[in-house]
C-alpha cells in the first residue's frame, strides 16, 4: 500500500506517529515530511488509523493498489 502526506497541509499535531509509530515518523517539529511512502507489509491498519487521526486529514492512503483488473 502506498501512501503520501501533503506537507503543506501537516500541521505539526504528530497524532500519526503516536498512533502508528512504524508507519509514520515526525521530525524534531512534529511535522511529517515523508512525502510519498510505502507502508511496510502488515501495517496497513495502523496506517489507516494514523491517517484517520490526522486534524489536517494531510494523509492520503492508496486503498485501490492491489486490486488488479480482469
Ligand atoms: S497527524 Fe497529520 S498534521 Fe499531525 S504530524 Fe501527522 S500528518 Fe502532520
Amino acid at each position: 500500500m502506498k501512501g503520501s502526506v501533503d506537507e503543506g497541509l501537516c500541521m505539526g499535531h504528530g497524532m500519526c506517529a503516536a498512533l502508528a509509530p512504524g508507519v509514520y515518523e515526525v521530525s524534531e517539529l512534529g511535522t511529517n515530511e515523508m512525502g510519498d511512502f510505502e507502508v511496510p507489509p502488515g501495517a496497513e491498519a495502523a496506517a489507516r488509523r494514523g491517517a484517520r487521526a490526522c486534524p489536517e486529514r494531510a494523509i492520503v492512503l492508496d486503498e485501490n493498489e492491489n486490486v488488479s483488473v480482469a
